[in-house]
């Protein structure tokens, strides 16, 4: 089945990066960063702490926080608990608690096993930060798609001011830095290159460029 798999920090365009290579492929793309924020989700909206291991533990093994996916139009559409999540999982909250949860050993089997089995049944693009190394370590093409701290905190802030937000470049930065680290040093799948993916830098590539960079890598693999 073909598989792509590509890894990377947040802000680095992966997932729009990623939907349009999937597009042009015509094949398509799991963002299994929506699963973990869809479980961060469904642990907040239970009132619990995303930090409390235990209690959040507890909500996945009584399945309470069951995240599936499914597609409308080439589409992902993520839900939890059979309910429509979509539209709710791009907030910054949503993105630190699936930082917190996704720490959880508990966590990270229950959706790297679905993310395993949807991969094959399809060929798919498939993103995130465990890709390569855990979830497709066979994959016969895999990238992994960085930027340096600066540059994706600075697109993030032209993004945040093209929605009319107020954006404060200093304390984006500190945001980036700290969610790498926390994706860096967890102890269960942290996030890292894998020694056989490619490196993508985009640092001074626009979106185009990184789009081609990335379709050029599954060009060469002859897949
Ligand atoms: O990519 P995105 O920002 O949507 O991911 C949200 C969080 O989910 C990440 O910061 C990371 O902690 C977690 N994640 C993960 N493994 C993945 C995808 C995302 O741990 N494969």
């Amino acid at each position: 089945m073909l598989s792509i798999a590509i890894d990377g920090p947040v802000g680095a365009g992966k997932s729009s990066v990623a939907d349009e290579v999937a597009r042009r492929l015509g094949i398509l793309h799991l963002d299994t960063g929506a699963m973990y924020r869809a479980v961060g989700l469904a642990v907040t909206d239970a009132g619990i702490d995303p930090a409390d291991a235990g209690a959040v533990a507890a909500l996945c093994e009584k399945g309470g926080a069951h995240v599936d996916v499914r597609y409308e139009n080439g589409r992902q559409i993520t839900l939890v608990n059979g309910r429509d999540v979509t539209g709710r999982i791009r907030t910054q909250e949503a993105g630190t608690a699936a930082s917190q949860v996704s720490k959880l050993p508990q966590v990270r089997r229950m959706l790297v096993r679905r993310q395993q089995e949807l991969a094959k049944q399809q060929p798919m693009l498939v993103d995130g930060r465990d890709i390569c190394t855990v979830v497709l370590p066979d994959a016969p093409v895999k990238i992994y798609l960085t930027a340096s701290a600066e540059a994706r905190a600075l697109r993030r802030m032209k993004q945040l001011e093209e929605k009319g937000g107020q954006a404060d470049y200093d304390a984006i930065l500190t945001e980036v830095n700290a969610r790498d680290h926390q994706d860096m040093s967890r102890a269960v799948d942290p996030l890292r290159q894998a020694e056989d993916a490619t490196l993508v830098d985009s640092s001074d590539l626009d979106f185009e460029q990184t789009v081609q960079a990335v379709l050029r890598l599954v060009e060469a693999a002859h897949v």
